[in-house]
């Protein structure tokens, strides 16, 4: 039989351009198919890109990427209709180069990273969509794609096809998606000049960022986040919402993202902005016990296309990266055996299991089913912590010790010790 490559990569997201990167600089034949006119161009994120995991690979490429600003500010926010409850962490050492983490468009950022990947030998083939994977004698040996004698055979082939995954799909590795696993957001592009962002802020220049993450009772009990990031000269704002609560809440997310821009403390940070863009993507939102297998004979999935998202730190990009790297190091330790069995690549597998990428997951990998059952989580202690927050703080002529004698009593009538203790040893027990 032909082979036309050593390694065909499917998608060219970071974990599909990480895994050629690799390769190619390896000196590998590989071919990285997209199906979007460039890569990038069908491609949506939040988007906070953290430095780490590509910086391992291509050592200072933040001083050349194209990138919005570094983040220095991260908060949380608890919000209801008419309070929020704010949280987070604001530090000079973020302020340092080589920095955390930084606001991209993935659109300009996919397309620089795969002019670094072709630049190092990979070849990229756009405009192209893998339709098959092509399995003989029960092993992967390439992709069908949808272009006339574009069968091409290859020894290993890498799913990057992002969180769809229709590879792994009909390779049986992964179940169909259920509504409770994957999330819809729905985002826009602010357009606003970059002294009102500084000012709005609290951030002295154009590279210096912002992110802010929101959930809380003001979402009804709905497992959703909203979030504002700052770019150069634009502010992405969003909402993510998993869709089985949008099914059984009956919401359509573009209204949901309509409402909450109009939120008292949100509204002003976008005020007399212009929207330039309007993006809608799924996130998939599993967890650990989401991710499926991650090898098979001739075959290795990554990314999204493998459910790793973290989602309780809106991490996602990084572990697509960190797969990528690993998936296409498994496929160099399996040419020098010549072994490219689900024996060999199951090294893919274990690789995985000692870095950081499932080691997060599985620390969280009890949360989704928590707030699954106890809703109650994300909407009657928070807005507790809200009302205690607003009854210590507002002067009303109540003494302290009384306003302390209300929190209690409340806890006591709405929860009761020992759910509380319960509830609170339950997410001890899960989360550590
Ligand atoms: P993708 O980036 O989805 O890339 C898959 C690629 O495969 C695409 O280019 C697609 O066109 C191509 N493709 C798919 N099917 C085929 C086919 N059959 N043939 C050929 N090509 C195909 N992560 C963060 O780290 N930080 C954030 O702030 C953040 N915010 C997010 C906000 C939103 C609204 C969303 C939706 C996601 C966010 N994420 C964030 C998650 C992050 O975007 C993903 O985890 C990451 O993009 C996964 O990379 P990937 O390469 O696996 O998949």
């Amino acid at each position: 039989r032909k082979k036309d490559f050593d390694v065909v990569i499917v998608g060219a997201g970071p974990a599909g351009l990480a895994a050629g990167y690799v390769l190619a600089k390896a000196k590998v034949n590989v071919a990285i198919i997209e199906r979007g006119t460039f890569p990038g161009s069908k491609n949506v994120m939040g988007g906070i890109f953290y430095r780490k995991a590509l910086d391992d690979l291509m050592p200072d490429f933040y001083k050349e990427a194209p990138l919005e600003r570094h983040i220095i500010e991260q908060k949380l926010w608890l919000i209801s209709e008419d309070s929020v409850f704010s949280t987070g962490i604001r530090s000079e050492k973020f302020n340092k180069e080589p920095y955390n983490c930084f606001s991209v468009f993935r659109a300009k950022f996919d397309k620089w990273f795969a002019q670094k990947v072709q630049e190092a030998g990979a070849l990229i083939i756009n405009e192209t969509v893998v339709k098959d994977p092509i399995v003989e004698n029960g092993k992967v040996v390439g992709v069908r794609t949808d272009r006339p004698d574009g069968d091409l055979y290859c020894d290993c082939v890498i799913a990057a096809d992002g969180v769809n995954s229709f590879l792994a799909k009909s390779l049986g590795l992964r179940e169909k998606i259920t509504p409770n696993k994957v999330a819809i957001a729905v985002k826009e592009i602010i357009g606003l000049p970059e002294n009102v962002i500084n000012d709005r802020f609290g951030v002295s220049n154009d590279s210096e960022g912002v992110t802010i993450e929101i959930t809380g009772p003001y979402f009804e009990g709905m497992e959703s986040m909203g979030f504002i990031y700052t770019n150069k000269n634009s502010v992405s704002i969003g909402v993510g919402t998993i869709i089985e609560d949008i099914i059984e809440h009956k919401v359509n997310p573009n209204d949901l993202l309509e409402k909450f821009k109009t939120h008292p403390a949100i509204a002003p940070l976008i005020a007399g902005g212009e929207t330039k863009e309007y993006l809608a993507h799924m996130i998939p939102e599993g967890g650990y016990y989401a991710v499926p297998k991650l090898y098979t004979d001739g075959f290795m999935v990554t990314g999204d296309a493998a459910m790793l998202v973290n989602s309780v730190h809106r991490e996602g990009s990084n572990l697509a990266i960190e797969s990528g790297k690993l998936a296409a190091r498994t496929y160099l330790e399996a040419r020098e055996k010549g072994d490219f069995s689900a024996k060999s690549l199951s090294a893919y597998q274990t690789k995985m299991e000692e870095s950081f990428v499932l080691k997060d997951l599985k620390m969280y990998r009890n949360l989704p089913h928590l707030l699954e059952e106890k809703r109650y989580l994300l909407t009657k202690y928070p807005q507790l912590i809200i009302d205690s927050m607003y009854n210590i703080y507002n002067v009303d002529g109540v003494s302290k010790p009384d306003k302390i004698k209300a929190i209690k009593e409340r806890l006591k009538k709405d929860f009761g010790y020992w759910n509380l203790a319960k509830d609170m040893f339950t997410l001890w027990r899960k989360l550590g």
